[in-house]
């Protein structure tokens, strides 16, 4: 493909984006249909809502920059939404399906806020305000759904019991976790002593900032 201007590999990036939102919008029910946890379907769900509507900004893109946005197949998404599948196939328990489906949907979001901000960059230097703005918007809902989809991780898959989990036994090897996380503590704590010690004010204030 013969790219001759910064505006037609904008158009090029921009089909790229529409083609992955397009096929996001019909793989996406399938993901909340998998999933068990309640705020992970309702993660997703709601992501889903607002893909639908940034493929309509994506289209309005178009109209702004007159480049028609139909045409491209993204490939990456092609690929990351074949691990999506592979993900809601694995024989494990609905946590553990949950945690992979999750691991798949992040990596799509991180591609997604790559791809848009890369196109809003362009769009920067090419001045194209209103198209900086609705690509701003979109790249907003993208961050959000990654840190969405981090927190439901963290907080709101259901752990499980050891006999559930077959990696307990290689947990109960470590013992006492609380007294790892101390150690590492200290030894953050001892470098950034070091640290102070030979450079002076400067890495005690950004101690200051992190507290
Ligand atoms: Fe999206
Ligand atoms: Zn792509
Ligand atoms: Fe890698
Ligand atoms: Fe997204």
């Amino acid at each position: 493909m013969k790219v001759d201007s910064v505006s037609t590999l904008l158009e090029d990036c921009l089909r790229d984006l529409y083609s992955a939102e397009t096929q996001l919008t019909k793989a996406l029910p399938k993901m909340v249909k998998v999933a068990s946890t309640p705020e992970l379907k309702e993660a997703i769900s709601s992501h889903l809502q607002e893909t639908q509507e940034q493929v309509a900004r994506l289209e309005k893109i178009g109209q702004i920059i007159g480049a028609k946005m139909s045409g491209k197949k993204c490939k990456a998404m092609v690929g990351l939404l074949e691990e999506g599948k592979e993900a809601m196939e694995i024989d494990a328990s609905a946590p553990i399906v949950d945690m992979a489906i999750i691991a798949a949907a992040q990596k799509v979001e991180h591609y997604e806020i790559s791809g848009y901000g890369t196109a809003r960059a362009i769009a920067q230097q090419l001045e194209l305000n209103d198209v900086v703005q609705l690509l701003s918007e979109t790249l907003q809902e993208e961050s959000n759904a990654d840190e969405k989809l981090t927190a439901v991780c963290q907080e709101s898959v259901v752990p499980l019991t050891k006999e559930e989990d077959s990696l307990g036994m290689d947990q109960e090897e470590s013992e006492e976790p609380d007294e790892d996380d101390d150690d590492l503590d200290d030894d953050e704590d001892e470098s950034d002593e070091l640290e102070a010690l030979s450079t002076g004010s400067r890495s005690k204030s950004r101690n200051s900032a992190r507290r």
